[in-house]
């Protein structure tokens, strides 16, 4: 169980000393339950508070990590249940399966279909980010061979899937290099999937159909010395297994239960590709940590991978564009010049609606803290000063020879202040960036 503000609370000087830059040992103490504050930041903590807060400290959920180099990639770690009570940390890996049975022309097509589910969106890259390799043959030497093409032919993290020991033994053999990821371990192959994880330092998945077995099957695992462990349940329906992650989520982070203390995994049944990306976007709103699929369908990933995107952001940070001055097109001395904000959706809108405009033009970012310009507005983040400043660091007089700033439409009430600070004339552009491609071929010369 975890341990209330006021059991800490028990533990600590009571002194009063402030050095942990709170009021109070009872606020450090409500800080430090809400897993905001680390205990190190009370340099009079008794070893007694030490011993007993560092095991209730430690994450709730341990980390894993598969894949080498710059392909590393982690999950878990997660503190909270939904993102807005803090954020979510690793985002959800998405990964596609690669059948062992698979060969020739036929694997390297697969392989390089995967490899190019690579997007970009908001000005953010986005991707599947690993490759499962299915022993779907049964054969420990064609699972051992696919293994070691698709790990020499792809850059992305990858996971071994089959549950014969052999199998993964012979796969790791070409492969332990680049640290993949062992899937998976079931009750009677524990032991001896255990041991080659141990041996090779590769995380294990453990597989059962329940979640007591799977708290019983990640406690034999442990014992025999491999901490990175990810849990997957077997043959639910997807109601089923959404409740099960949930539940097992809730024991892990609320009731701080350490068997499941852990990542999950996920595979997404065969079927036809939409089927697969609302079963996928399903298990990465909760709570997958690896989810395969079938598909290499890029209108198929690109939600799931949005909807993971989103989900992962820091809900208190806004997602931004660099505050720059941007050209479109290849604008010269007489194109014109916009202003908006450095909110990531606001950007890339006026940016599409300038591009369909046909009409190359500068468009000026300014920092507003990553806020869309009415509420920059609103929160005096967006003001006369503030265009001026970025004016004048990007140099914007020196682009162009007229002295004209459109600016937008809502923000109309600025435009006498902002003409008296910058001296230009100040066009009221259109409240909707939609309409700025009639604005700029019909009221811009
Ligand atoms: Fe209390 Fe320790 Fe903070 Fe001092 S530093 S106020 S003793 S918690």
């Amino acid at each position: 169980m975890a341990l209330t503000g006021l059991d800490i609370f028990k533990l600590l000087p009571k002194t009063n000393c402030k050095k942990c830059g709170m009021p109070t040992c009872l606020a450090f103490a409500m800080q430090l339950a809400q897993k905001r504050a680390k205990l190190e930041d009370c340099p009079s903590a008794s070893e007694e508070a030490k011993e007993t807060l560092s095991a209730a400290a430690s994450p709730p959920m341990q980390q894993v990590k598969f894949g080498s180099g710059d392909n590393e990639v982690q999950i878990g770690q997660e503190t909270v249940m939904f993102r807005h009570e803090e954020k979510f940390y690793s985002p959800t890996v998405i990964a596609v399966s690669v059948l062992d049975n698979l060969s020739g022309d036929d694997l390297k097509k697969r392989i390089e279909s995967v490899n190019a589910l690579q997007f970009e969106r908001v000005g953010q890259k986005i991707g599947v980010k690993a490759v499962a390799v299915i022993n779907d043959s049964g054969q420990s030497g064609a699972f051992a061979d696919v293994a070691a093409t698709v790990s020499e032919s792809s850059d992305l993290a990858l996971i071994l899937c089959s549950d014969s020991p052999d199998s993964i033994a012979a796969a790791l053999a070409k492969t332990a290099q680049s640290r993949p990821l062992i899937a998976s371990a079931k009750d009677d192959t524990a032991e001896a999937m255990a041991k080659i994880a141990k041996e090779n330092n590769c995380p294990i998945v453990a597989k059962a159909g329940s979640i007591d077995e799977l708290a019983d099957l990640t406690e034999k695992i442990k014992m025999h010395g491999v901490e990175e462990i990810v849990l997957q349940l077997e043959g639910l329906s997807l109601a089923d297994e959404l409740q099960a992650l949930t539940r097992m989520r809730v024991l892990a982070l609320k009731k701080m239960f350490r068997p499941l203390g852990y990542p999950t995994l996920s595979v997404v049944g065969a079927g036809d590709s939409d089927q697969q990306t609302a079963t996928a976007t399903s298990l990465t709103c909760k709570y997958g940590g690896i989810v395969i699929v079938e598909t290499v369908e890029p209108y198929a990933l690109l939600p799931v991978l949005t909807v993971g995107m989103n989900i992962f952001s820091d809900p208190q940070k806004p997602i931004q564009v660099e505050s720059k001055l941007y050209e479109i097109g290849e604008p010269d001395k007489n194109s014109p010049v916009i202003f908006t904000t450095n909110f990531s959706l606001t950007y890339y809108t006026v940016e599409s609606d300038v591009e369909a405009a046909r009409v190359p033009a500068y468009i000026l970012v300014v920092d507003t803290e990553g806020t869309s310009v009415l509420t920059a507005y609103s929160g005096d983040k967006l003001n006369e000063k503030v265009v001026a400043d970025a004016m004048a660091k990007h140099d914007v007089a020196n682009k162009v020879k007229h002295q004209k700033l459109i600016i937008p439409g809502y923000v109309a009430v600025m435009s006498g202040k902002l003409e008296e600070s910058v001296g230009w004339e100040i066009m009221v552009g259109p409240r909707e960036s939609s309409m700025l491609p009639k604005y700029l071929q019909e009221v811009w010369k």
